[in-house]
């Protein structure tokens, strides 16, 4: 199986999940013949059912919470219980911060007897699955011990820049990144309501894209005044400025790896 992106759902923060404007589904990730969930928002298991060929759970190895927040981690429970065909067979490994686990524990505790593993994520832990290396080099400044995940392989680094407010440390830990994905919640900084301070905008995606200068970036987790100014218009508004080639992801989008980021 080709390494590739599917992004089941592109929606960020409250309003444009709650009106389903985008689907807030995760991301499927193939890498190295591994099947990787990121983030199973509200709806992952039917996006997957419903993806054109169907994604299948029971072929995932791992699911991976970025945060315990619900348009990141609603589905998870419904998503180990696909994995692990009804916890008929127990396998795959679940990595969540423990505050994913402990402060609000949107895990319940029945389904975590199904798989094989669950991992605590840590600010600079690395793990392996076969030949990706999954690490979280740094915790980000959100209201929730949330982390960005970084998958290598032999052939490139991939970041998934979540949840976060904009911080210079991100600039240096997402550093070696090829492909960089980022939540982009907000159009701009001006006047917004204090619960979303914690949110990346788009000038803090210049200045990431323009600091870690990646191959190739791509922007989701798009809150309102996001989907309201025409992500792709916005992307490529970033690629001019940034001279980094910029893509707005859509609902059910597909990045294939070898043939797109090479
Ligand atoms: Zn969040």
């Amino acid at each position: 199986m080709a390494d590739r992106i599917k992004f089941l759902g592109t929606a960020g923060a409250r309003f444009v999940m709650i009106k389903q404007l985008r689907s807030s589904a995760g991301t499927w990730l193939t890498l190295e013949d591994k099947n990787l969930l990121l983030d199973p928002g509200p709806g992952t298991l039917v996006r997957c059912a419903r993806s054109r060929p169907p994604l299948d759970p029971t072929k995932l190895d791992a699911i991976i919470l970025s945060h315990q927040h619900i348009d990141h981690a609603n589905d998870v429970n419904i998503m180990i219980e696909a994995m692990t065909t009804g916890g008929f067979s127990k396998r795959g490994i679940l990595f969540a911060p423990r505050s994913a686990l402990k402060n609000d524990p949107i895990v319940l505790k029945y389904v975590r007897k199904y798989l094989d593993e669950i991992k605590i994520l840590k600010q600079g832990s690395v793990y392996r699955l076969g030949k990706v290396r999954i690490s979280t080099p740094l915790r980000h400044v959100h209201p929730v011990e949330t982390y960005g995940i970084v998958f290598r392989t032999p052939k490139y680094v991939i970041s998934f820049v979540t949840d976060t407010r904009f911080f210079p440390a991100l600039i240096k830990k997402y550093k070696k990144s090829d492909l960089l994905v980022i939540n982009v919640v907000r159009h701009d900084g001006k006047g917004g309501k204090r619960m979303d301070v914690d949110h990346l905008n788009l000038e803090d995606v210049k200045k990431l894209i323009s600091g870690i200068k990646p191959k190739q970036a791509i922007l989701t987790h798009f809150g309102y005044t996001m989907v309201r100014s025409k992500p792709w218009e916005l992307a490529a508004e970033v690629q001019l400025e940034t001279g980094v080639k910029t893509t707005a992801a859509g609902d059910g989008m597909e990045f294939d790896l070898e043939k797109q980021l090479l």
